[in-house]
């Protein structure tokens, strides 16, 4: 649960964004992160393709629960995302990976008291687009959460003063100030069209309210033909609907890998925020098993609402390695299921609940023979968990 001061203090987002900018871009400013995203050398060509060069393994950093935006009326609120902007400044800096995944939780909208939440979106990923780095998004359940009304601003010192621009009715300033939250859509609408580094995407509209379910295509750079591996993105639900993966979105991934990996020869990696109830099934509990890797485990897994079949889909296929989520920010740990492995991230933001020390968790992906490892990287440099996920 987020934190709340007991004396608000109101700071203008223009000036938050400021100083968030500012730290983002701390190692070069020369880069304008508003716009001037092709300006950068892509690595990867557009569409839903992703390439890596022969030779060289294709790395990939998981930032998980950013959770941008976090009680912004406070004095500590827009230090947390400052924080947070550093923690993924560092990863990038010691692993330069060739791709990031943002895993949901990007922003706490239901504490952003502006119209566009997008706002607080770019911010969250502008340290990966100052480095020229391509990145994918899926959402959490906090991302197009409506704004609730903090208690505390009901007491006795009085609701902080708000900064909502004038409206053309005449009850002036109404709309921009109703705080409703910014849809799934918007937010997917503002990233990918302000960014040729984003390989983010709407999925199939007959999957909506799910929005960020979709699949990209790992190749070699000589030749597009030949996937490496395929990854493919779930929107698990939260925010304005159940945290869930519907029985549709089950049957899109069978419906797609049959036809694009009909041999079930290439390997699949997943990705998505809540974890399903199957990692309840293989949790530890008490001590740590043999099996497991990982530093924390220190919660009860906090799963989706239902189980509506993605698991009997993924658990039958061979050819999936993988199950990377995040939101429960005191786990960290990949554990065996089946044979594949269901992992956890590692809680990247300052923002969002917990106070363990912040990391990402880290993939690394060879072709010829295919592997899989992953590890995490911490914000202060060390490195943990190394865990083959491929065999
Ligand atoms: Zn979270």
């Amino acid at each position: 649960m987020p934190k709340f001061s007991n004396s608000p203090l109101i700071i203008q987002w223009s000036v938050i964004c400021l100083f968030l900018i500012s730290a983002a871009n701390s190692d070069d400013p020369q880069l304008n992160i508003h716009g001037n995203a092709q300006t950068f050398a892509l690595r990867t060509t557009p569409e839903n393709n992703l390439r890596m060069r022969q030779g060289s393994p294709f790395k990939i950093a998981l930032f998980a629960d950013l959770h941008f935006g976090e009680a912004a009326w406070t004095n500590w609120g827009p230090l947390q995302d400052v924080n947070s902007v550093k923690v993924m400044s560092t990863v990038l800096d010691k692993e330069n990976p060739d791709f990031v995944i943002y895993l949901g939780d990007v922003i706490t909208a239901n504490n952003i008291m502006i119209k566009n939440a997008s706002l607080y979106w770019d911010l969250a990923v502008s340290p990966t687009r100052a480095k020229g780095i391509p990145w994918a998004s899926v959402f959490g359940n906090h991302d197009d959460a409506p704004f609730e009304w903090p208690m505390e601003w009901f007491s006795a010192t009085g609701v902080p003063q708000l900064q909502c621009p004038a409206g053309s009715t005449s009850y002036a300033g109404g709309e921009d100030c109703s705080f409703r939250g910014t849809t799934r859509l918007e937010l997917m609408k503002s990233e990918t069209e302000h960014n040729t580094l984003s390989y983010s995407r709407n999925g199939p509209q007959t999957l909506w309210p799910s929005v960020s379910s979709y699949v990209l295509k790992l190749s070699l750079s000589s030749d597009s033909e030949a996937a490496v591996a395929y990854l493919y993105f779930f929107d698990s639900g939260g925010g304005s609907y159940p945290e869930v993966i519907s029985s549709a979105q089950a049957k899109w991934f069978q419906q797609k890998s049959a036809e694009v990996n009909p041999d079930a020869r290439v390997p699949e990696i997943i990705f998505w925020h809540i974890p399903s109830k199957a990692y309840k099934k293989v949790a530890p509990r008490f001590s740590v098993p043999n099996n497991c890797i990982g530093s924390i485990f220190m919660e009860d897994v906090a799963a989706q609402e239902a189980e509506m079949g993605i698991m009997r889909v993924l658990g039958g296929r061979p050819s999936v390695k993988a199950v990377f989520v995040g939101h429960n920010h005191g786990l960290d740990w990949c554990c065996p299921y089946k044979k594949l492995w269901l992992c956890f991230a590692r809680h990247t933001g300052y923002g969002g609940y917990g106070d363990w020390p912040r990391g990402a968790r880290i993939l690394e992906i060879n072709q010829q023979p295919f592997s899989l490892k992953s590890w995490i990287r911490m914000e202060d440099g060390h490195l943990h968990s190394e865990v083959l996920l491929s065999s």
